[in-house]
Formats: C-alpha cells, sequence, structure tokens
C-alpha cells in the first residue's frame, strides 16, 4: 500500500469516487482513495439511480446540469456504461402554488440555458399515460430526468481516476487522522499509515464518525428511506418507449420504470431518523426491514395517481439510509479551523449533485477557489452554534418538505428559537414576527393590530404588506429602530492591523475615526465580500459584512494570516441597534451628552449612550440619516430602554427585516449572496468604484481588478422600475431585451417609500443605456420593467450624508 500521498479520500460511495475523479481531471495525480470495504459499501449500491437538475437553487441546478452530462464524459473516457437512461420526466402541481414553483422555476431555467417545460394535462397524459390527471393543473417536464446503474457509475469514475493515475485501496478501513505540527495528516488504517498532506471526508453514511476522528462535528443525519419495485406491468413494458420519469409531490413520491414494471419511492411525512447514536460499523451491504407501514399513506396516495400500481405485485423493497445536512444540500469545502482537511459529504442526491460536488472541491483545492458561488454547498454555511439536537429536527423537516412547495418568504419551524438576542423578550412583546439567519432569530416585522402573527408563504406579496409599510413610513418620516445583531463582525488589532486589511480588501483602509465601503476580492477577482471597515485607531479596526457569511470569512482571513495582527469573530460579541430616519439624529443627541452634530457621514465614534460604552458609526443601510451603535450584548438592553424611552416623543418604532429590503431598494442598495456574490466580479456590479487603485499594495484580486478595468466586463447591474401585479421579483427571474432572454434579476420588491415595484438586474453592459426598457417574466408573465437610474429616495444624497 502507498505510505504518502497528496490527497487521502476518505470513503468510496459515489461522491469520493467523483472526488478523486475530478483530482486527477484537474491535474492531481498522487491522490489515493481509502475505503473500509468494496466501492459503494455505503448509501451508494441501494439508491434508486434517479438525477434530475431541478433545485431552488439556482447554482445548485446548474451544478445537477454539470453532474448528468458528465456521464456520457465517464463513458467516452473509460468505455464503461454508467447504465444510463436519458428518459425525461415530469413534476406535477397540483394546486396553483405549486404550479407557480414550476412556473418561476421554468423562467430561472431560461438563462440558464435548461430546456424544461411547462406542459399541460394534456401533454401529461401523452408523455406520462399512466396517470391519473384529476386535480392536475400541470407540470414541468425536463428532457435531462433519468436514471442509472449506481454501482456502474461509481466504478466508471473509479476507472476515469485510476487512467489518471490515482490509487484505490479497498478493505482498508480508517481508523484515526492524526494532524502533524506542519498542518499534514497521519491517515491510520487498519493496514498501515498513510502520510497525506490533505484528507477528503467522503464517508457518506460514516461521515460524522470519521469526522469525530479529527475532533469535527460533522452536521448531517441519516434518514431511512424507502422504494418499491413491481412485478411486471403490460401498460409498460408493452409501450414502444421507456416510460419517463414522474414527481408527484403531492403524493411525496418519486416515480419511474424499473425492468418491464415500475419503480416508486417516497419522502414520507412519518419519517424516521437512522443511527441517532452513530453509524455502526459493521453496517454494509445490507437493507433495513421493509416498514410499509410507514408509506402507508403514500402508497394509497400513489394508488389513485398512478392506478396501474393497484394491480401490480411488490417484486422487491428497497430500504435503506442516506445522509442529509439540514437544509439538505451538500458540506463541501475546507473544514473552518482545521488546515487541509476538506468535507465532501451530506449529497443527498449524489447522482444528481455527485459530479458537481467532485468538481467544486477539486477546483477548491487545486485551484483556490471555485469556477462560482457555492454558498449553498459550503460547508461554513453553519456556525459553531449547530449541533446534534439541532441538524436532527432539521434534517426531518427538511425530508419531510423534500417535495413541499418552498417559498421565498418562508420561515421553517423545526428548532426554533435556536439562538436569540436579549432582545428576544422585548421584541416579542412588541409584535416581533420571527425569521431566521445563521442560527439566530430575527424581527422580520412588528405585528400591530389586524397584521398576522405569521406570514403566510407565498409567492405573491405577503400579507407583512401592511406592518412593512407601516414600518417603513415610520423610518422614512421619523425615527426607526432594529437591532444590528444580524451582522457578521471582526476585530482586527495588532501592529500590522492596517497593511494587513490593505491586502485582504481591495479598497481604501480609512483614518481613525473614519469608515470605508471595501470589496473584498478572490484571487481571480470574484467578489468574497463587501465589507464596512472602521478605523478606530491604527492597531483597531472593526469590520462589518453578512452574518451568514462569517464563517467562510474568518475561514479566509486565518488562510491569510499575519503574526502581527489578530482577526476575531466577534459577531456575537458585539450587539446593539441602528436607527435610521429624519429624527435619529434628535434621538442621539437626546441619550448622550457627547458631540452628536459633529459626527458627519462615514465617521465613527467611541460614545457612552445612556450608561452604555458604545461604538457609534453614521451610516444606514435604508439610505437615510442614521447611526449604528455597537455594544456588548450583556449592555443590550440597558441601551435599548435609553433609546427606546427618549424616542417616545419622537413616535419612534421598530423595524424588521421586511422594512430594511424595501428601504434598500430606494436607493439600490446591494445585498450579500443577492448583487453582490462570488457569481460576480467588483465591475459587473458595481463594487469597482470602491476599489483603490492608487493605494500601492498588491492587494488580492488585484491583477484581476486591473484587468476588467482595462477591458469592462460583458454585463453589468441596473435596476428597473416594473409594471408588477400583486407579485414583485424575487431573484433570478429572466430579463427580456428585444424579445430575447439576454440578462436576469439579482432582487427586488416593493418601495413601500416610492410605491414601485423595484428589480435589480444583471445585463449586456451595451444595453445599459440608462433608457433601458425590458421585460421581466414574474410568475409566467412578462411585465414591462424600464430602467431606472435616479434613487427612489433622496435623489442627492443629501438626508443621508447631511
Ligand atoms: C433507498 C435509497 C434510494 C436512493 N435513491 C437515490 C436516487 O434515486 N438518486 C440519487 O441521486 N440518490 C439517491 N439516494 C441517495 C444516494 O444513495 C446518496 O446520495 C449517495 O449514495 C451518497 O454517496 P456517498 O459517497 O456520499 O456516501 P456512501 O455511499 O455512504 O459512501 C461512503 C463510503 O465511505 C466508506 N467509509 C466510511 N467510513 C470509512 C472509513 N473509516 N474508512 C474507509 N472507508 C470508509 C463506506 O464504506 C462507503 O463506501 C438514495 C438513497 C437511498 C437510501
Amino acid at each position: 500500500m502507498k505510505t504518502t500521498t497528496r490527497v487521502a479520500v476518505i470513503g468510496g460511495g459515489v461522491v469520493g469516487a467523483s472526488v478523486l475523479y475530478h483530482l486527477t481531471k484537474l491535474g492531481w495525480s498522487d491522490v489515493m482513495l481509502i475505503e473500509r470495504s468494496e466501492l459503494t459499501s455505503g448509501s451508494t449500491w441501494h439508491a434508486a439511480g434517479g438525477f434530475h437538475t431541478l433545485n431552488g437553487d439556482t447554482n445548485m441546478a446548474a451544478l445537477q446540469g454539470y453532474t448528468i452530462k458528465l456521464y456520457k464524459e465517464l463513458e467516452e473516457i473509460t468505455g464503461m456504461s454508467c447504465g444510463l437512461h436519458h428518459v425525461g420526466g415530469v413534476t406535477l402541481a397540483d394546486n396553483q402554488d405549486r404550479f407557480d414553483m414550476l412556473v418561476a422555476e421554468r423562467a430561472k431555467h431560461r438563462y440558464m440555458g435548461l430546456e424544461t417545460e411547462i406542459v399541460g394535462p394534456e401533454e401529461i397524459a401523452k408523455i406520462a399515460p399512466i396517470t391519473n390527471l384529476d386535480g392536475i393543473i400541470g407540470a414541468l417536464y425536463d428532457p435531462l430526468d433519468g436514471h442509472l446503474d449506481p454501482s456502474g457509475t461509481t466504478h466508471a469514475y473509479a476507472k476515469a481516476a485510476r487512467m489518471g493515475g490515482a490509487t484505490i485501496e479497498t478493505h482498508c478501513k480508517v481508523v484515526e487522522t492524526n494532524q502533524r505540527p506542519d498542518g499534514t495528516w497521519d491517515v491510520v488504517t487498519e493496514k498501515g499509515t498513510i502520510h497525506a498532506e490533505h484528507v477528503v471526508n467522503a464517508a457518506g453514511l460514516w461521515a460524522r464518525e470519521v469526522g469525530a476522528m479529527a475532533g469535527i462535528y460533522t452536521p448531517l443525519h441519516p434518514m431511512e428511506h424507502q422504494y418499491i419495485v413491481t412485478d411486471d406491468i403490460p401498460e409498460i413494458y408493452e409501450r414502444d418507449s421507456e416510460h419517463p420519469h414522474v414527481m408527484d409531490p403531492a403524493g411525496e413520491s418519486y416515480l419511474r420504470q424499473e425492468g418491464r414494471g415500475l419503480c416508486i419511492g417516497f419522502y414520507e411525512k412519518p419519517c424516521k431518523p437512522w443511527a441517532v447514536d452513530g453509524t455502526p460499523w459493521e453496517f454494509g451491504h445490507e437493507l433495513l426491514p421493509d416498514d410499509l407501514d410507514k408509506v402507508e399513506a403514500s402508497i394509497e396516495f400513489a394508488y389513485n395517481r398512478f392506478p396501474v400500481l393497484a394491480t401490480a405485485g411488490v417484486k422487491s423493497v428497497i430500504h435503506g439510509p442516506f445522509t442529509f445536512a439540514p437544509d439538505g444540500n451538500p458540506l463541501v469545502g475546507p473544514v473552518p479551523g482545521v488546515r487541509n482537511y476538506w468535507s465532501a459529504c451530506g449529497v443527498m442526491a449524489g447522482f444528481s449533485q455527485g459530479g458537481g460536488v467532485g468538481l467544486m472541491l477539486a477546483q477548491w483545492m487545486i485551484e483556490g477557489e471555485c469556477e462560482r458561488d457555492v454558498t449553498a454547498l459550503d460547508v461554513a454555511r453553519y456556525g459553531k452554534w449547530i449541533t446534534p439536537g439541532y441538524t436532527r429536527p432539521k434534517v426531518i423537516e427538511n425530508y419531510q418538505n423534500r417535495f413541499s412547495v418552498s417559498y421565498p418568504n418562508e420561515e421553517l419551524p423545526a428548532a426554533r428559537p435556536h439562538r436569540t438576542t436579549p432582545m428576544y423578550d422585548i421584541f416579542s412583546d412588541l409584535g416581533a414576527v420571527w425569521g431566521h439567519q445563521f442560527g439566530l432569530e430575527v424581527a422580520n416585522y412588528f405585528a400591530q393590530d389586524g397584521d398576522p402573527g405569521y406570514e403566510t408563504p407565498t409567492f405573491r406579496r405577503s400579507d407583512a404588506w401592511n406592518a412593512t409599510a407601516r414600518e417603513v413610513a415610520a423610518v422614512r418620516g421619523g425615527v426607526g429602530i432594529n437591532e444590528v445583531q444580524n451582522f457578521g463582525k471582526f476585530s482586527v488589532t495588532g501592529a500590522d492591523a492596517r497593511a494587513w486589511l490593505d491586502r485582504i480588501m481591495a479598497g481604501r483602509i480609512p483614518q481613525p475615526g473614519r469608515m470605508s465601503l471595501t470589496p473584498m476580492l478572490s484571487p481571480k477577482g470574484q467578489l468574497w465580500g463587501d465589507f464596512t471597515v472602521s478605523c478606530l485607531s491604527d492597531t483597531e479596526f472593526q469590520l462589518t459584512a453578512s452574518y451568514g457569511a462569517q464563517e467562510v470569512h474568518h475561514r479566509w482571513f486565518l488562510q491569510n494570516a499575519s503574526d502581527d495582527c489578530i482577526v476575531e469573530n466577534i459577531s456575537d460579541k458585539r450587539t446593539g441597534f441602528q436607527i435610521a430616519g429624519p429624527k435619529s439624529r434628535d434621538l442621539l443627541r437626546a441619550c448622550t451628552p457627547d458631540d452628536v452634530d459633529g459626527i458627519k457621514f462615514l465617521d465613527v465614534r467611541r460614545m457612552t449612550i445612556g450608561q452604555v460604552a458604545c461604538i457609534v458609526q453614521r451610516v444606514s443601510y435604508t439610505g437615510d440619516l442614521g447611526y449604528e451603535i455597537y455594544c456588548d450584548p450583556m449592555d443590550q438592553r440597558q441601551l435599548w430602554w435609553t433609546l427606546w424611552n427618549a424616542g417616545q416623543p419622537m413616535g419612534i418604532a421598530p423595524f424588521g427585516m421586511r422594512a430594511m429590503m424595501s428601504l434598500r431598494l430606494d436607493r439600490f442598495f446591494g445585498s450579500w449572496l443577492s448583487e453582490f456574490s462570488p457569481d460576480y466580479t467588483a465591475a459587473e456590479t458595481g463594487m469597482d468604484r470602491f476599489i483603490s487603485f492608487k493605494k500601492n499594495v498588491d492587494f488580492i484580486g488585484r491583477a484581476a481588478a486591473e484587468a476588467e478595468r482595462a477591458t469592462p466586463p460583458a454585463r453589468t447591474f441596473v435596476s428597473f422600475e416594473v409594471d408588477a401585479d400583486d407579485a414583485d421579483v424575487v431573484a433570478y427571474e429572466p430579463v427580456f431585451i428585444d424579445g430575447e432572454v439576454r440578462g436576469f434579476c439579482t432582487s427586488g420588491g416593493y418601495s413601500h417609500h416610492a410605491g414601485k415595484s423595484v428589480a435589480l438586474a444583471l445585463v449586456p453592459r451595451e444595453h445599459a443605456t440608462g433608457t433601458l426598457e425590458a421585460e421581466i417574466e414574474i410568475m409566467g408573465q412578462r411585465r414591462r420593467a424600464v430602467q431606472i437610474t435616479t434613487p427612489l429616495f433622496d435623489p442627492d444624497g443629501s438626508a443621508m450624508r447631511g
């Protein structure tokens, strides 16, 4: 057995095999896979082998598209068969919401270049004639849907990897992973120790146990899952062609032809987590005992939807476990805080996603970054707050909702509240309706008389409309107050702090008492962050950015650490409030003897507010006159009562995230993962105006930014006023210019201040004339959209800066 390797991939399921292949494909041949039994010995061997592109996250959908197209390449390289059946498939909609969701997905597919189609009952009858169409409104047809041979495909990946120089060691259980002081790993197996520069955890059903060998908690849980294969059915075997797939979300089932019969699987509500105390090492090529009781209601539903099933005998029942992360997406990438340790687990749809996961991980390891935004699958999307007690109920919820309609404004309830700030009960008493962000409860809006205490999930304008409008008016007309807890925050201190920031951030680093906005770029020029940098002294800075991206950002900071400065994630150690609106200055004056009038736009000061020591920044994402006030969480309630009591004569009102996202639209402010994300560059999004090309520093991403400056990118960011009806832009709606799809929306919504529907979008640069007229598809209808360049509030910036 090889005893040294550049990469040790632990686990020979479809995911480990794909990672191994992609490492060789991208140029690393000194790589090995270690498998405790035979290849496919976890979930992989008993999978139904179905694949499809449909995924609510656009980047995941693109990776699924990549995976499906890869199989032909694998067959060509290896001469082996993946047992491909490209039969196409329909996803049925039996109610308007489900149909709306499919229509919205189809709209996204237009600019992604996916050839899906919305079909009506008559067409469904031709495509999938065994379907009882009672109550069916329509369906999404995807010609790429299909299935394959799970074992053949895994072995094809393995052969392709071997052809690229990789080694595979089977019957070799990894029992320990020990890190050496230089960051490399001793991977201890039953056959001896392998010294590896990098370790990849692709241990599937045992990923929790393998992660624990390195002291890592891997937030996933196995679930039991069952599908049934029927005896021969004449209506199937007498057809001239193979019957396509049918997803019936109402029945929580997926169905396809298997031989001369059918195969149908269920995501049943009475589902069961498996191996709660850990996956037994002796579990191998075996199935769980049949449990048809669990799927009884689903089977009954299926008999009605597909009447031929009722007469067919059951040939076999396949009941096995596979793993899920709390949101159902894979857990991929460098594990935060553990050098040279990579995650490739939690892949619940290995045959739709395994190829994309392998490609992204190989790019990350070899090139240092991925070609697209991988936030949806990044293992760092969960923080240190995640525990098995949180993961399990979320995984159950995700399994149960696998086929549910997922709405843009939906807040899922399991395992909540998990993390709360000291304001939780005070805000709840004020009517807070809570949302959820990175484990934290965040107020979406404050319900008053007549407002719903629960925002009904919808694709259209929601019943939080009145509350949002009221909160927007309170800010624009007086003063509003909200927490600043859900900002990611870092403290950077030490002799080298300024020099380090100058290298990490592309923008200008401010002088003491001042703030600046700056993009953070990847080496290839992708946007890796949009930061506010506040200089408290030459050796002390506060950074603020996205709360949800804090682990991602911290991981990058640690990878680029300096010996002479300390970077600390203080997201939950510093909290406070933002106050915004024309009366916010009066409010601040009423709470402190310190000079308030002298605080200019983008100033930062240490001040005492009431009796609390605070850091006050003159800036507001609402685009209004406003201040962010940071304090120790232990002081937050005291600070609240000071501001709240002083604000009463001014009509102070709390506002939530729904109002905030409306307010920012008035000035076309972008938000992280919508306008600003690793999918885009600084120049595409207008963030290049914050890059300091003058500074004499080779900041990360400088060469790429300079190149963009010389040759501007093909697309650019624009704002539209949309002739919308009862639904606004959410994200990824296609933009039609001269009748062709030429761009897409990054986000949008309703400006309650201006009374206008607004969309932010990326379009070809040559069309961004300032007077562009386009159409945006919202809920299946093309809506007129006219470019706007003048902010809808405070066009000359006098309120914000004055
Ligand atoms: C009934 C059922 C039907 C399914 N149908 C589909 C479907 O239609 N389409 C689809 O895309 N997905 C389907 N899936 C899910 C699919 O099976 C998984 O997504 C996929 O198999 C995950 O692959 P993996 O490589 O991550 O993990 P696994 O297949 O679990 O592989 C992990 C491997 O790691 C090895 N290993 C673990 N620990 C060690 C160690 N210490 N040392 C060495 N080796 C180790 C194991 O032996 C195993 O071979 C289904 C799952 C089930 C249960």
